[in-house]
């Protein structure tokens, strides 16, 4: 069927490559790479010989109308990116847009994706999470973002990476206070998965015993804002002292 497929591909394991991605990837008519290089090894590993071409960050809004094109002469296409899910803090979404606008069918593929299989696996609640992607690198955009979330009522998801894990966990534990509970989940799908849940004062403690404990690709999770038990805020406190004064 001409659509424009979105095709997860393993983020670790490529044991989890699903029947029907394969069988997609066999039969389109070109693949769209955020990394034409890095997937070809996934594709030749899997025996698959589809033509590819690369859409990234860069080229994306340009190439969608040479694929709208595509699609009109009635070829079917699929979209990866370099690990888990296309869209999810990786390129696609002006490329669905526009195929979408230009009335074409896209067709969603089930797949790998580390913020859902981390939070499996976390023990934080999951019956309501937001996903926020990666923090800002600079610590006043990562408070400034933290600093809206202070009183977030669902687990949130963040992905991190090994360099900066460390300073987003610092901004967490001043912005949020070192009891509130963090999870990493680190390779996971892979040979040294890890799956680490304390105080996000104490977690920065254990990850500074071990250099091996910050490597690698990871996802973070802070547990939800609970009115009760947890340490109020620095600037709540004031605002409430002033309040205060004010009664009677
Ligand atoms: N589209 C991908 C997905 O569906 O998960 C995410 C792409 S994003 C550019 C890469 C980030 O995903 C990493 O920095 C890390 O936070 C997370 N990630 C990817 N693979 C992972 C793994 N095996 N273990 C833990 N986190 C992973």
């Amino acid at each position: 069927e001409v659509a424009l497929y979105i095709v997860p591909t393993p983020i670790g394991n490529l044991a989890d490559i699903t029947h029907r991605a394969l069988q997609v990837l066999e039969q389109v008519s070109l693949i769209c790479c955020e990394d034409t290089r890095h997937s070809g090894k996934l594709f030749s590993h899997f025996g698959i010989t589809t033509r590819t071409m690369s859409v990234h960050d860069h080229n994306e809004r340009q190439r969608a109308g040479t694929i709208i094109n595509k699609l009109q002469a009635g070829e079917a296409i699929a979209l990866v990116s370099d690990a888990g899910t296309p869209l999810i803090s990786d390129p696609g979404y002006h490329l669905v847009s526009q195929v979408r606008d230009a009335g074409f069918t896209v067709v969603p593929l089930p797949g790998p994706c580390a913020a859902t299989t981390a939070l499996c696996a976390s023990g934080l609640p999951s019956d309501r999470f937001t996903f926020e992607g990666f923090l800002p690198a600079k610590a006043k955009g990562r408070t400034d973002v933290l600093q809206a979330l202070v009183q977030e009522p669902r687990t949130m998801i963040f992905y991190e990476s090994p360099r900066r894990v460390l300073d987003s966990l610092a901004s967490v534990a001043e912005v949020m206070g070192a009891e509130r509970k963090v999870v990493l989940a680190r390779e996971i799908t892979k040979s040294f998965e890890t799956i680490k849940g304390l105080p996000v004062g104490e977690l920065i403690e254990w990850l500074k015993e071990d250099d091996n404990r910050t490597r690698g690709e990871m996802v973070m999770m802070i547990a939800p804002f609970r009115a009760d038990g947890e340490t109020i805020p620095a600037d709540a406190l004031r605002t409430t002292e002033l309040l205060c004064q004010e009664l009677p």
